[in-house]
């Protein structure tokens, strides 16, 4: 199963994209979580990465295209994968195309979870992460046990700088510039299915499903 989730930020796609990892027992791959990973190792690439993170840009294609290659060459992609937060434009859809035919694989699903906008800011702003294993909470919708505490390992959850609100708008307004036109890319494409994402988590995700096949 090779999956593209799509969507504005906020709208849940890293909770949907752990949700589906875990049913189809494919990696979740997250160019965000890999470039927070790499500043953490305190790697070049990774500081350049936060530096555009932070101001709420696109990391450049040549760095984001090279990671995501470096990351599907691991053996665990070779069953299948899931896209969260790539590609970001139409450069990197190009890119990734590219590589799929290298490889000969073909993808099944673009899922692209929409949204009314006003509802994001309210989601994104309440979104906790923590510090050790970056499960990802909500202050409203996904609360943890103990406030301010990981349930799974008791670490500190925090608000990620590029989660604050000028930081949103910011990366509102560049998904609608860059990322929305890959959904025309993928248009005419057979396999993107739009989903309504303003409901709950579970909701979404069963709409995900009733398109992926799984459920009638
Ligand atoms: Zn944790």
């Amino acid at each position: 199963m090779r999956i593209i989730l799509m969507g504005p930020p906020g709208v849940g796609k890293g909770t949907e994209a752990q949700l589906l990892s875990k049913h189809y027992q494919i990696p979740h791959i997250s160019t965000g979580n890999i470039f927070r990973e790499l500043y953490k190792d305190k790697t070049t690439v990774g500081k350049i990465a936060k530096e555009y993170i932070d101001r709420g840009e696109l990391v450049p294609d040549d760095i984001t295209n090279e990671i995501v290659r470096q990351r599907l060459s691991k053996s665990d992609a070779e069953k299948g994968f899931l896209f969260d937060g790539y590609p970001r434009n139409i450069e990197q859809a190009k890119s990734f195309d590219h590589y799929l035919d290298q490889k000969g694989w073909t993808m099944d699903a673009v899922i692209n979870i929409a949204i009314d906008e006003s509802l994001l800011v309210d989601r994104i702003s309440g979104r906790r992460v923590c510090e050790v294993c970056g499960a990802v909470y909500h202050i409203k919708y996904k609360k943890p046990e103990k406030p301010g505490i990981c349930d799974k390992d008791g670490g500190k959850l925090i608000q990620r700088t590029d989660d604050m609100e000028a930081t949103v708008q910011r990366r509102l307004r560049i998904y609608n510039e860059q990322t929305a036109p890959v959904i025309g890319y993928y248009e005419n494409s057979g396999f993107l299915f739009t989903i309504d994402g303003s409901g709950t988590i579970e909701e979404t995700n069963s709409r995900i499903m009733k398109v992926l096949g799984e459920v009638d």
